[in-house]
C-alpha cells in the first residue's frame, strides 16, 4: 500500500513537472492496439521508428505498462484497454474456454461470439459482444451523448470488439477473406470497404518479395526451427491468403479502412466527441509464425511505425483535437530454439504429457472413468472437470489431477477455482503482484476452470512445429507488458518507467471528455496527463 501511495505522489509530480501546456478537449478519441507489442519489442525498436511511433513518444510514454492479469491473450487483453477493468470483471477469461451448460455439442465457446444464435459453434463463430460483461468507453459516450459516434476497425473481430463493444455505429474486422460487419449493424457500407476489398484481393493474387529495411539487416539471420526456417524475410506467393496476415499489406489494408472512415464520416465534427478504435493485427501473426527477433518483426514493426504515421496525419487533416492512445493487448517472446541461442538455456516446449487431452486420458484411466475426465483449450490456464465425473468423485479427481501438474517440472503453480474465488481482487502495484493476484484479476467464477495452471517462464505452450511456432498466455512479465503512450499534438511529453495499467486508460480518456466514471465500476485509475493547467484527473470520482 505504501508503494502505491508513493506511486499517485510520483504520477502527480510528474504531472505537475510536465509543463503549463494545457491538452485540449478532444473531439475525437483514438485508441490503438498493436497485437503482441510487448514492452521488450517497443524497448528493442523504438531507436529505428521514424514516422508515427516516433512521434507518439514525443509525448507521454509509459514503457513499461501492464497487462496486469495471468491469460495474456488477444480477447482478455483487448477488454482491458477500453472498460478500465481487468478480465475477472469484464468476463473475458480467454479466447476460448468451456461452457458445459451449452445446448449444443461444442462445448467450447469463442470470447467474441454469440452461442444463442443458431448454427453458432466455437468455429463457425457469429462474431459479437455477448460474452463482454461491462461497457466500453465508447458505450458510454454514447450513454452520455447518443450523438457521439463509436467506430472500430481491426484485424481481428475480437479486438475490434472488445474495444468498440455493445454499442458500435461501424465495426470492421478482417474474416480471411475480406472486411466485413457485425451481423445486425445495419449500415450501408461506406465506399472505402469496398475499395480496401478489392485492393486486397489483387495484392494477394500476386507473388509478393519484401523488401529488407536497411535497418533490418542485422536481424536477418536464418534459424533453423523443426524442419523450418525462420528469421528472414521470404516470398508471399500468389493466393495464399493466410500469408496475407503475415505481411505488411494487412496492417495497412486495416489502417486505410481507419483513414477512410476518419475522413468520410467526418469524425470529431459532430455535435459529440467520437471514439475511434483501431486493430493492427499483423504484429501477432508475425510473432507467432516467426518468433520476434528476426528481420520479419523488425520489418513488420517499421511497418506499424508507417501505419502509425498515416493515421496521425489523418487526425491532423481533421483540424479537430484530438487523443491518440497506443497500447497492445499482450507481449510476448520469441520461440524456444532462437531464445536459448540468445542465452535461456531453460527455453523449451511444452511437453506433450501436459496436453489437456493426455491428463484426461490418464485420470480416466486411473479412476476407471469414461474419458474426457477434464478439459481444456491448452496445456496451461484453465482446465475443467467434466460434468461426467459422478459427484462422489470430483473432489478425489481434482486433487488427483493437481498433483499430477505440480509433480511436472514445467508447471510453476495450480490454483483451484476455490482459492481464487476465496481471494479478494488484486490492489497495489501491479509489478509486485504474486502469481495467484494474475490469476485473480483473469478469474470469473462462472467462467473460469475448475484448476488454473501456471507454465514455467520461457515453456511455449505448442508441442511442435506446425504454423505457430511462438506465442504469448503466460503469467510471467514478458508477457504482460506493454508500452502505454499518450499523444496529442503540442502535448508536453514526459516518460516514466511507472507500472501503470491498461485498465487506467479508461479513466483517463474519460476524465479528458468530462465524463463520469463511477470508481466501484472499474479497476483502473485515472492518471493526470497534464498537471501545469489542466489536472486532466480532477473530475475523477472517487
Ligand atoms: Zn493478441
Amino acid at each position: 500500500m505504501k508503494s502505491r501511495l508513493i506511486l499517485a505522489a510520483i504520477l502527480t509530480v510528474l504531472a505537475a513537472a510536465a509543463t503549463a501546456q494545457s491538452i485540449s478537449q478532444p473531439r475525437i478519441i483514438v485508441a490503438i492496439s498493436v497485437d503482441q507489442f510487448s514492452a521488450d519489442l517497443f524497448a528493442e525498436y523504438r531507436p529505428l521508428f521514424r514516422a508515427g511511433l516516433k512521434r507518439l513518444q514525443s509525448g507521454i510514454v509509459f514503457p513499461d505498462g501492464y497487462q496486469s492479469h495471468a491469460a495474456t491473450e488477444t480477447c482478455p487483453g483487448h477488454s482491458t484497454i477500453l472498460t478500465g477493468s481487468h478480465p475477472a470483471r469484464t468476463g473475458i477469461i480467454a479466447n476460448e474456454w468451456y461452457d458445459q451448460s451449452l445446448e449444443r455439442a461444442d462445448k467450447k465457446v469463442y470470447c467474441a461470439e454469440d452461442p444463442t444464435v443458431p448454427g453458432s459453434s466455437s468455429t463457425n463463430t457469429t462474431a459479437s459482444a455477448y460474452f463482454l460483461k461491462v461497457p466500453t468507453l465508447g458505450d458510454r459516450m454514447k450513454a452520455a451523448d447518443p450523438r457521439s459516434r463509436v467506430v472500430s476497425v481491426a484485424g481481428k473481430d475480437r479486438a475490434a470488439i472488445m474495444m468498440g463493444g455493445h454499442a458500435m455505429d461501424q465495426v470492421w474486422f478482417w474474416n480471411g477473406k475480406s472486411y466485413v460487419t457485425l451481423r445486425g449493424v445495419a449500415t450501408p457500407a461506406p465506399a472505402i470497404i469496398a475499395q480496401v476489398n478489392a485492393a486486397v484481393a489483387a495484392s494477394v493474387a500476386k507473388d509478393e518479395m519484401p523488401v529488407l529495411p536497411e535497418a533490418c539487416r542485422s536481424h536477418s539471420h536464418a534459424v533453423a526451427v523443426g524442419d523450418k526456417s525462420v528469421g528472414v524475410l521470404r516470398e508471399r506467393k500468389a493466393g495464399d491468403w493466410p500469408a496475407f496476415r503475415t505481411s505488411l499489406a494487412f496492417d495497412h489494408a486495416t489502417t486505410d479502412i481507419a483513414i477512410g472512415l476518419i475522413r468520410d464520416l467526418h469524425l470529431g465534427q459532430g455535435a459529440a466527441p467520437d471514439m475511434l478504435a483501431i486493430g493492427l493485427s499483423a504484429t501477432d501473426y508475425v510473432g507467432h509464425t516467426v518468433g520476434t527477433e528476426g528481420a520479419e518483426m523488425c520489418a513488420q514493426l517499421l511497418g506499424v511505425d508507417e501505419n502509425v504515421g498515416r493515421i496521425l496525419a489523418a487526425l491532423d487533416a481533421t483540424h479537430e483535437p484530438y487523443i491518440v492512445v497506443l497500447t497492445a493487448d499482450h507481449g510476448g517472446h520469441d520461440l524456444p530454439e532462437r531464445i536459448k541461442v540468445h542465452g535461456v538455456p531453460d527455453a523449451t516446449r511444452v511437453d506433450a504429457s501436459l496436453l489437456p487431452a493426455n491428463m484426461s486420458k490418464r485420470l480416466a484411466a486411473e479412476f476407471n472413468l469414461p474419458d474426457p475426465v477434464l478439459l481444456g483449450v491448452s496445456p496451461f490456464g484453465d482446465i475443467y472437470l467434466a460434468r461426467t465425473v459422478p459427484e462422489n468423485l470430483r473432489a478425489r479427481v481434482l486433487a488427483a489431477a493437481k498433483s499430477h501438474y505440480l509433480a511436472q517440472p514445467q508447471v510453476a503453480a495450480v490454483f483451484t477455482a476455490d482459492e481464487l474465488r476465496r481471494m479478494s481482487a488484486p490492489a497495489g502495484p501491479v509489478d509486485e503482484w504474486s502469481l495467484a493476484d494474475r490469476f485473480r484479476a483473469s478469474f470469473d467464477p462462472e467462467r473460469s476452470g475448475d484448476l488454473l495452471v501456471a507454465s514455467k517462464p520461457y515453456v511455449t505452450p505448442i508441442v511442435g512445429f506446425g504454423s505457430y511456432l511462438a506465442t504469448h498466455g503466460s503469467p510471467w512479465n514478458y508477457d504482460r507488458r506493454v508500452p502505454i503512450l499518450f499523444y496529442q499534438p503540442g502535448i508536453a511529453g514526459f516518460e516514466q518507467a511507472l507500472p501503470v495499467e491498461t485498465v487506467d486508460i479508461l479513466p483517463t480518456l474519460a476524465a479528458l471528455i468530462h465524463l463520469p466514471i463511477p470508481t466501484a465500476e472499474i479497476d483502473g485509475r485515472c492518471i493526470d496527463l497534464d498537471g501545469g493547467e489542466g489536472h486532466t484527473c480532477q473530475d475523477e470520482r472517487r
